[in-house]
């Protein structure tokens, strides 16, 4: 188990307000029903760090999302234990003609994720989807990823016809714990080999360790924003006793090194990490954006670009709305009591409302 880690004193909302500069990033494809990626990034004395919550996360959900903006640049990563990071091609509820346009932004990698159970399609839509993906790299790892967008009895009969594809994992296929728990185990009375990994039902959990504790899934996937940043991530992924998968949160370069410093730092990494989401984007804040080479993401420090700050800055309503969210999330965090960084003792604000959502798209 990871010692508490020491309390770092959060700084000032004014400290975080100097730096901030606020961007709008094309999409590539349409992602989580958007075409622009909004996000606000602070500059301190260890780097830049991002906060990104997406649109319609509530304060107390975006607090985290703060506190890992903070820890990336005021206090910086914990140690790397490997020097680059197995990463996957990401393929959106694309049709299949549109697949091989997806993976050839990605360059070459050894394993893709695709995403399944989009609202308004159907299964049919799904097996197109992969069987293109299978047909173009017969020998890459595939996972699907559904984001609960599944009820028990709809998963099993999807991943009945998805098994000849030989996924290697699927991800929340079903929205709550115990439809987890439920699909995983029926996988194991039929003998099949797919795995059962976690996400909206670590990252949207008051208790993100519930699903371990409830042998409700193989593997995690883990996001560092929504936990409160890398070190509180570790803590997590070290107590539920579970492989992790380091996945990004569509985020520019900057939060995309967090991500591979958790990667990075993690003590065992048996799967190819979400980190190559910067492909996804026409655009970034880095003038060498963090993107993969021969299925690689790279351990190292991110230059960001003023020019490119500028030219991908967000209109001016856009900036103070941002502004007015970090003042809003900074005195959530304020509220906490700083016992440490990474476990709360929550003063009545806690991360609620959400357990319930079947989460990203
Ligand atoms: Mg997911």
């Amino acid at each position: 188990m990871t010692p508490p880690h020491p309390a770092p004193p959060i700084p000032s909302l004014e400290e975080l307000a100097i730096s901030a500069r606020v961007v709008s990033i094309p999409m590539r494809v349409k992602f989580r029903g958007v075409l622009e990626r909004e996000s606000l990034l602070v500059r301190g004395p260890a780097g830049w760090g991002e906060f990104c919550p997406f649109l319609e996360y509530d304060d107390a959900e975006s607090a985290p999302w703060l506190a890992s903006a903070i820890e990336a640049a005021w206090f910086g990563f914990p140690s790397a234990v490997r020097t680059r990071v197995p990463v996957n091609a990401t393929v959106p509820a694309v049709g299949p003609d549109a697949v091989e346009g997806v993976l050839s932004r990605f360059g070459a990698v050894g394993a893709v994720k695709v995403k399944v159970a989009e609202k308004g399609q159907s299964l049919a839509d799904d097996v197109a989807r992969i069987g293109e993906v299978r047909r173009l790299l017969p020998d890459a790892d595939i996972k699907v990823d559904a984001n609960g967008g599944w009820e028990v009895g709809e998963a099993l009969v999807a991943l009945d016809a998805l098994s000849r594809f030989d996924l290697q994992y699927v991800e929340q296929p079903v929205a709550d714990i115990p439809g987890l728990r439920a699909v995983r185990l029926e996988l194991r009375r039929r003998g099949e080999s797919v795995l059962v990994a976690a996400d909206e039902s670590v990252r949207r959990q008051e208790d993100p360790l519930l699903v371990a504790r409830e042998d409700a899934a193989d593997l995690l996937v883990i996001k560092a924003p929504p936990l409160g940043g890398v070190r509180r991530a570790l803590d997590i992924i070290d107590r539920a006793g579970l492989p992790a998968v380091v996945s990004s949160a569509l985020d520019t370069s900057v939060g995309i090194r967090a991500g591979v410093a958790l990667a990075a730092a993690l003590p065992d990494l048996p799967y190819a990490c979400g980190l190559a989401t910067v492909s996804l984007m026409a655009g970034d804040v880095a003038d060498a954006p963090l993107v993969a080479q021969d299925g690689h993401l790279p351990v190292r420090d991110v230059a960001v670009s003023e020019e490119k700050l500028q030219r991908f800055a967000a209109a001016p309503a856009r900036r103070q709305w941002w502004l007015d969210r970090l003042g809003r999330a900074h005195a959530v965090l304020a509220g906490v009591e700083r016992d440490s960084f990474g476990r709360e003792n929550d003063t009545g604000k806690s991360h609620s409302g959400n357990t319930g959502s079947t989460g990203e798209r």
